[in-house]
C-alpha cells in the first residue's frame, strides 16, 4: 500500500482562538502587499493591538480588512501603561506592532517585552519586513558579517565618535537616517573611511525606490545635486585589509599612465579580485598625490 500524501495545512487552522500572550507583528515598510498572511490573521485574532500610532496602524488594518481595537503604546509609556497591557496579555492575545517594519527595530517594544517575558508572560513573534535587511540585500555589499547601529547620533562630535569606534568592527555596518541628515553622514564617513564602499538604500518597497553606491565622496556629489527625499538606510562596507590597498597601488600607478582613473580602476579589479569601487577612490588619491 503506497503512503497517502501528506495532508495539506488546515485552512480553519487560521481561525484558531489564539493563546494569550503578546504577539510581536512585524508590518510593510512602505508597500502594503507586503504584509504577511500570519500578520493579517493575528491582527484579526487578538483582542488589543497595541500600537506607536493608531492613525498610521488604522490604515494598514483598513487594508486588511481588519477592525481589532488599537491602544497607543511607546515606550515613553509609564510603567502602569504596561502593567496594564501585561495584565490583559495574560489573559488575552495582545499584538504589538510599530508604525513599519519589525517593533523593537529601533522602534518602541523593548521595556515591554522585557518586562512581559520577566512576569512570566508569553512572548512570540510574527517576522517579517525590516528595512535594515531589506537595504543591505539590495546593497551588495558583504553580508556574512554585519553590525545594525540604529541612527547615528545628531551632534557632530558623538557622530564621528561613533563612526570611529564601529569603523574598526569588519563587518557591513548598517545605519538608519533621514534625508536631511544624509549628507552630514556621508561628509563624516569621508573624512574616516574614505577607500570604503557605501551604499544608500532609499525609500524601500515604494515607487522611488533607489539603491546607489560608491566612495562617500562620490555619493556626497549625487546627493549635493539631488537632495534626498524618504526614508533611508545607510550602510558602509567592511575595512578593506591595508594591504590590499597597498598591494595594489603599483597596478594601480601602472595603468594610470596609460588610461583614465575609471578604466584603470576596472582593469585592476578585474586582475585582483579587488573591490571596484575601493581602487577607484584609491586611484584618485594616487593621481592626485
Ligand atoms: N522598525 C523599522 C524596521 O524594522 O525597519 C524601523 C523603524 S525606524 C523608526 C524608521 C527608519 O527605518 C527610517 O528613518 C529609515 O531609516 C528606515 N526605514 C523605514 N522604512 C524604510 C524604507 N521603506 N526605505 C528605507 N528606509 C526605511
Amino acid at each position: 500500500m503506497s503512503t497517502p500524501p501528506p495532508e495539506s495545512p488546515d485552512p480553519s487552522s487560521v481561525t484558531k482562538p489564539l493563546d494569550p500572550g503578546f504577539y510581536i507583528v512585524a508590518t510593510p515598510i512602505g508597500n502594503l502587499g507586503d504584509v504577511t498572511m500570519r500578520a493579517v490573521d493575528v491582527l484579526r485574532s487578538v483582542s488589543l493591538i497595541a500600537c506607536e500610532d493608531t492613525r498610521v496602524t488604522g490604515k494598514l488594518l483598513k487594508y486588511c480588512q481588519v477592525s481589532t481595537r488599537m491602544q497607543r503604546y511607546d515606550d515613553h509609556a509609564s510603567s502602569a501603561v504596561r502593567e496594564r497591557l501585561i495584565d490583559i496579555a495574560r489573559r488575552e492575545p495582545v499584538a504589538l506592532v510599530s508604525d513599519a517594519g519589525t517593533p523593537l527595530v529601533s522602534d518602541p517594544g523593548y521595556r515591554l517585552v522585557r518586562e512581559a517575558r520577566e512576569a512570566g508572560v508569553c512572548v512570540t513573534t510574527i517576522p517579517g519586513p525590516c528595512a535594515a535587511i531589506a537595504g543591505l540585500t539590495l546593497s551588495g555589499l558583504p553580508n556574512d558579517r554585519f553590525l545594525f547601529a540604529g541612527f547615528l547620533p545628531v551632534k557632530e562630535k558623538a557622530r564621528k565618535e561613533t563612526l570611529e569606534e564601529l569603523g574598526a568592527v569588519e563587518a557591513t555596518l548598517i545605519f538608519y537616517e533621514t534625508g536631511p541628515r544624509l549628507l552630514r553622514s556621508l561628509e563624516a564617513i569621508a573624512e574616516l573611511y574614505a577607500t570604503r564602499e557605501v551604499s544608500v538604500a532609499r525609500e524601500l518597497t515604494k515607487m522611488h525606490e533607489e539603491c546607489r553606491s560608491g566612495s562617500a565622496s562620490e555619493l556626497i556629489e549625487h546627493y549635493t545635486a539631488h537632495p534626498p527625499k524618504g526614508e533611508i538606510v545607510l550602510m558602509i562596507g567592511p575595512p578593506v585589509p591595508s594591504d590590499e590597498i597597498v598591494d595594489c597601488d603599483a597596478l594601480l600607478q601602472e595603468a594610470l599612465t596609460e588610461m583614465s582613473v575609471s578604466k584603470a580602476a576596472g582593469k585592476v579589479a578585474k586582475a585582483t579580485g579587488l573591490d571596484r569601487q575601493t581602487l577607484y577612490t584609491r586611484a584618485v588619491e594616487i593621481k592626485s598625490q
